[in-house]
């Protein structure tokens, strides 16, 4: 603040401490001269703050600003610089936000704002394209626009962020439904449609699948004749190894045919329920481990029922515990377990002491057909495709596939089927 305003300030009330002075000399009664010299100064004060109200009143205007001087200016002055700053502020919080909801209008998706009520604040154009939600209708419940047990799911209990359901305007299409939570009072719910990702989806599906069965016939034929040839005492000695590397070349190939045949069931088969079984998993893990060659410890401590597809789950042990032999060297120390993890969830767990695993590959082992010693899993007959089928079959069964491992140490593979799949029907 400036110096002279409060030097103006002190002018004035050494103005009124003169005029006091001056009445009571003059009149002697210098209790009715102060009196009268205060009052004076107490109703300018009052007509200033009277003006300073009603212009503030009145929206702070800069053209009609009461005209002061002193302190009653710089109020003024600091008033009408709060007042612009603010407004400044606003436009540029208005700008922004036309911004983004221009941004979100253009979006290529469906954009709805939710609050914790599930109920519609914003929604954009392409809104109205995939869900068939109007402007009219903000406020309302999106639940009740979009009806679908997986939509409350996805709103209500947060375990998942991410759902696939049908189109309510058109069902032959798929929307994928994406919710991000913004902050306690707000939600952004994402939607696109995924039809045409789901057919390329189902056409390269579709492809694997068949040309695996078209496949699976000539090989049939050729591993017959390759065997009838191997089988026969006349074969001249120079074509011995090239008869045994032609079979076993297609007996890989069988593998690989089979697995690619396996992958596909699993991808298209999409509930478990109506084939599924209480599998009592203490006998079949100690049925799977015994006549093994290496040292395998079986360690079954759970009370072991799930409730599954017996066909898949024996495929997922066998992958697991064939892996360990493949990766670790004759007669070391193989441990299968059945237990109880501290969640109280079931785990089937396979640890090896073999090479191991560096971590940057543990991420990618579940891809097709990703090995991380090519050379050697091919030369042991692996076909690449066993931890994408182990991966599938957890995941039917809603269990989780966790790999642990230590170049040098050795692996963990462990499968943990929660307690809802130990449901016994
Ligand atoms: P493969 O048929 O080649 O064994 P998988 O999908 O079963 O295919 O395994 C993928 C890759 O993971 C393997 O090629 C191998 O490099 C690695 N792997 C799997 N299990 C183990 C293990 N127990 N120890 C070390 N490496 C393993």
């Amino acid at each position: 603040m400036k110096p002279s305003i409060w030097l103006m300030e002190k002018w004035r009330i050494a103005m009124v401490v003169f005029a006091a002075t001056l009445g009571g000399l003059l009149t002697n009664a210098w209790l009715i001269s102060i009196i009268l010299s205060l009052l004076a100064y107490i109703v300018w004060m009052h007509f200033k703050l009277q003006q300073f109200y009603l212009w503030v009143a009145s929206g702070t205007r800069q053209n009609n600003a009461p005209d002061s001087d002193g302190i009653w200016d710089e109020i003024n002055y600091q008033v009408l610089q709060t007042k612009n700053k603010s407004n400044d502020r606003k436009k540029r919080m208005n700008a922004l936000l036309k911004r983004s909801q221009s941004i979100l209008r253009s979006f290529p998706y469906a954009t709805i704002v939710l609050n914790n009520r599930n109920e519609i604040n914003w929604s954009n154009k392409k809104s109205e394209q995939l869900l068939n939600i109007l402007k009219k209708d903000k406020g309302q419940r999106i639940d009740s626009l979009v009806r679908s047990p997986k939509l409350h799911k996805l709103l209500e209990l947060g375990e998942i962020d991410e759902i696939e359901i049908e189109s309510p305007k058109y069902p032959s299409e798929q929307l994928l439904l994406k919710l991000i939570v913004i902050d306690s009072n707000s939600k952004l719910l994402i939607v696109r449609d995924v039809s045409q990702r789901n057919k390329v989806q189902e056409m390269r599906k579709n492809f694997i699948s068949n040309a695996s069965h078209e496949l699976r016939t000539p090989l049939t034929v050729i591993l017959g004749y390759l065997e009838m040839i191997r089988a026969d005492e006349k074969l001249p000695k120079s074509l011995f190894k090239a008869v045994d590397l032609s079979y076993e070349q297609s007996e890989r190939m069988r593998s690989i045919i089979n697995d690619l045949l396996t992958l596909s069931r699993l991808e298209s088969a999409n509930s478990i329920d109506d084939l599924s079984v209480n599998i009592n998993m203490n006998k079949l893990v100690s049925h799977l481990c015994k006549d093994l060659d290496n040292e395998v410890v079986v360690n079954v401590s759970s009370d072991g029922v799930i409730f599954g597809i017996e066909t898949e789950i024996i495929s997922l042990c066998t992958n697991l515990i064939q892996n360990a032999i493949f990766y670790t060297p004759p007669k070391t120390k193989i441990i299968v377990s059945w237990r109880q993890d501290k969640e109280n969830n079931s785990c089937f767990e396979v640890q090896d002491f073999g090479q191991g695993i560096a971590q940057k590959h543990l991420s990618k082992l579940t891809e097709r057909f990703y090995r991380v010693d090519k050379g050697r899993s091919q030369g042991q007959g692996g076909t690449g495709l066993g931890l994408a089928i182990v991966w599938h079959i957890a995941q039917r069964h809603n269990a989780v596939l966790n790999i642990k491992s230590k170049v040098g140490e050795g692996s963990v593979f462990g499968v943990c089927f929660p307690t809802s799949t130990k449901l016994i029907k």
